[in-house]
């Protein structure tokens, strides 16, 4: 799964350019499932299974990334953030267009050096010399560069949220059998600009169960806030995060699941943030909605880390879920 993981890790696409991702994803399942789409927005929709329950399963494949707003007259790029990229993970960052071109995000020698400075005051610098010779035009988008890293158990990548549910996902399909559920693997796009693909293909699968994979923030940095994620410890079931409670139903499904199986999990209460699992809930006449979070450091910085004893124990709980009929 290593592979893997670093295959979609060393793709640039960010929300809306989601091609280059969507080739690799579509490499990887052609012979993991029975029916395979693609829609109108972009979003794969892989199908695994003909009876049972109707079980809709969702990883974005999109990531976040910047928007060139404006070229000054020497060349130099200004930007606006896609999805969240944070001012103070920027600086001294490269980025690589989704034409190709590469650049370092620059920003000034400032008085005060501990102020983080406004993301409208921070540019991409692609090495031109002046405004017709830049090869980025006003509306051009890119993402971070950065080497897949290996920490012995961990890992360090850009875009683990939310490739690593990708992964996940992916892994989950080459280890279940045609089982007793109609299980729709979703592979999203527009995660990070307000859920945008999984709410077009929640409503077109009409789902009766749904589980949104992503990745969740940890407490066990040394000034992070009090909260109970760990690296290690298992994936994170998700009870609440600030735009949906998840369904008790589902949460205990999936606790029972994973006591049975012997896998460790821990809960999940995210302060800031929602995810895909969202979209689902709420389509249609509402569908009871669960969430499997991959925790991970440094979230929407070029440098997340997560650590595969989770991803491993991630993909074992997914695949016990899938795996037997359901009954909530
Ligand atoms: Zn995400």
């Amino acid at each position: 799964m290593k592979k893997l993981i670093q295959k979609l890790t060393d793709t640039y696409s960010p929300s809306g350019y989601e091609e280059a991702i969507r080739d690799v994803i579509l490499a990887e399942i052609k012979e993991l499932a029975e029916d395979i789409r693609v829609d109108a927005l972009g979003n794969i929709i892989a199908k695994k299974g003909k009876h049972g329950k109707r079980v809709m399963v969702a990883a974005h494949m999109d990531e976040i990334g910047l928007i060139a707003t404006h070229i000054d007259e020497s060349g130099f790029v200004y930007f606006t953030s896609v999805g969240g990229s944070n001012p103070r993970y920027l600086p001294g960052g490269h980025v690589r267009f989704v034409n190709g071109v590469l650049g370092v995000i620059g920003s000034e020698r400032i008085s005060k050096a501990n102020v983080v400075q406004p993301i409208d005051k921070l540019f991409v610098d692609v090495g031109a010399t002046s405004a017709a010779e830049c090869p980025v035009q006003v509306g051009d988008m890119a993402a971070f560069v950065h080497p897949n890293v290996q920490m012995g158990g961990r890992l360090v990548a850009k875009s683990l949220d939310d490739r690593i549910g990708v992964a996940v996902a992916i892994e989950t399909m080459r280890r279940l059998k045609s089982g007793p559920n109609e299980v729709f693997f979703v592979f999203s796009v527009q995660e990070e600009l307000g859920t945008r693909g999984a709410i077009v293909s929640a409503y077109g699968i009409d789902p009766e169960i749904g589980i949104g994979l992503d990745v969740s923030h940890t407490g066990d940095t040394p000034n992070s806030i009090r909260r109970e994620l760990a690296l290690g410890a298992g994936p994170a079931i998700m009870v609440k995060d600030s735009r949906m409670l998840y369904d008790p139903k589902v949460v205990a499904w999936m606790e029972g699941t994973a006591k049975k199986a012997k896998i460790p999990v821990q809960r999940e209460v995210l302060v800031g943030g929602s995810t895909d699992a969202r979209a689902i809930q709420v389509t249609r006449l509402g569908v009871p909605t669960g969430g499997l979070a991959i925790p991970c450091r440094y979230i929407h910085s070029p440098s997340e880390m997560i650590d595969y004893e989770d991803v491993e124990n991630a993909v074992k709980l997914l695949t016990a879920l899938l795996s037997a009929p359901i009954e909530l």
